[in-house]
């Protein structure tokens, strides 16, 4: 039985509380230890002049659909792939590199998030830092990860893509087996780029054989409307790939109708600026288009003040397909289990809708119907 599904909770959107943003670390202090167990964790949120309030958080199986490899780059391992390939970092320490971490927008984000792959050269360092993403995601509670990666971003400034490809797909080749984690590779293009550089990446790809399910359409988003790329979603239609775009996040609603109906999208990268088109959001929950939501992301690029403030509960309430997903981790404070968490805290997510979201991300993957089946029956669907 489908148990979860279908009319959004009786009483609407869970209340708001007042309570600050807990860091990751003040949220789960276990996240401090890579080892984990995917199992019951316990969430402590501290304050220095309140009692500590623990509540159990149990981690679902989930599939992350909106993730950028390149945004998995924690600190440590670019300071790590630096000494290993004698690149000088233009900071002294990793402190002075986390003090980068605050973001005014997400042009502010992406300058950094450009600057630190210098840092990825060979297949290795690409396959380090996807197993380092699985490893993290399967504590997560990930149990299927579609993962984008920005081959432009790397072939610009030199490196072959065999060699990013190449990297990242040996190691997901044996995901499900080394981490439990069934995975996809995108090859997401950079929208502040032109159609034609895109087009031509595509076409290598394809010659190559490279092992992509599909395409997204990510950076910049503002000023590079969905329109620019038509030409090349209609290539991947017709060479079998799905599509997925970013929309709606920092751009105005018209940009998700835009994706829909010019590039013939599967699924909306983000998504919430939907909310401020009551018809978008009719035909939205008609079609069931899923949207891959951030909210940790959201935060932090400004896109919304607060988590607090965050349109996740309306949206849910609207009765969405959205799911929660930690889009560039390293970056935004958290995976996947993180943003669960501090939903969890600081809006009161219901056991109900938690369940929601993690069964909308498995329906919404394109992962196989054996996949999916299996995952939701984990989920207690059967
Ligand atoms: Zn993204």
């Amino acid at each position: 039985m489908e148990t979860y599904d279908g009319a959004p909770e009786p009483g609407g959107a869970p209340a708001l509380s007042d309570a600050p943003l807990p860091t990751a670390e003040e949220a789960n202090p276990e996240h401090a230890a890579k080892d984990r167990p995917a199992e019951d964790q316990t969430v402590t949120e501290a304050a220095a002049d309140e009692p500590v309030v623990e509540q159990p958080v149990k981690l679902l199986p989930v599939a992350e659909l909106h993730l950028h490899i390149e945004g998995t780059l924690e600190p440590e391992l670019i300071f790590a792939l630096a000494e290993r390939n004698g690149i000088e970092l233009p900071y002294a320490d990793l402190d002075e590199l986390r003090a980068r971490y605050e973001f005014t927008d997400l042009q502010s984000f992406l300058d950094l998030y450009y600057a630190n792959m210098a840092v990825l050269q060979t297949e290795q360092d690409f396959a380090d830092m996807t197993r380092a993403y699985l490893e993290r995601a399967a504590a997560a509670g990930v149990r299927h990860a579609e993962i984008m990666m920005d081959p432009q971003a790397h072939v610009s400034r030199g490196i072959p893509l065999e060699t990013c490809v190449n990297g990242v797909a040996s190691v997901l080749a044996n995901s499900l087996a080394e981490f439990g984690v069934s995975t996809l590779l995108i090859a997401a293009f950079l929208r502040d780029l032109s159609e034609e550089s895109a087009l031509g990446v595509l076409e290598q790809l394809l010659a190559m054989n490279a092992p992509i399910a599909g395409i997204g359409l990510d950076s910049a988003e503002v000023g590079n409307p969905p329109a620019k790329f038509e030409r090349l979603f209609a290539r991947a239609k017709e060479a079998g790939l799905h599509r997925i775009a970013h929309a709606g996040e920092e751009g105005p609603p018209s940009y998700i109708i835009d994706a829909l109906e010019l590039l013939d999208v599967e699924r909306i990268d983000h998504g919430i600026r939907c909310m401020e088109d009551p018809d978008l959001v009719e035909h939205l929950v008609a079609e069931r288009v899923p949207l891959t939501v951030c909210p940790l992301s959201n935060v932090r690029l400004r896109a919304v003040d607060t988590l607090a403030e965050h349109p996740l509960p309306a949206m849910l309430a609207a009765g969405l397909n959205v799911s929660v997903n930690s889009d560039d981790p390293a970056y935004f404070g958290g995976y996947v289990d993180d943003n669960f968490v501090q939903l969890q805290t600081v809006l009161g997510l219901s056991e109900f809708d938690r369940v929601r979201l993690a069964s909308n991300s498995i329906r919404s993957s394109f992962a196989d119907d054996e996949r999916k089946t299996e995952l939701l029956a984990e989920l207690g669907y059967s």
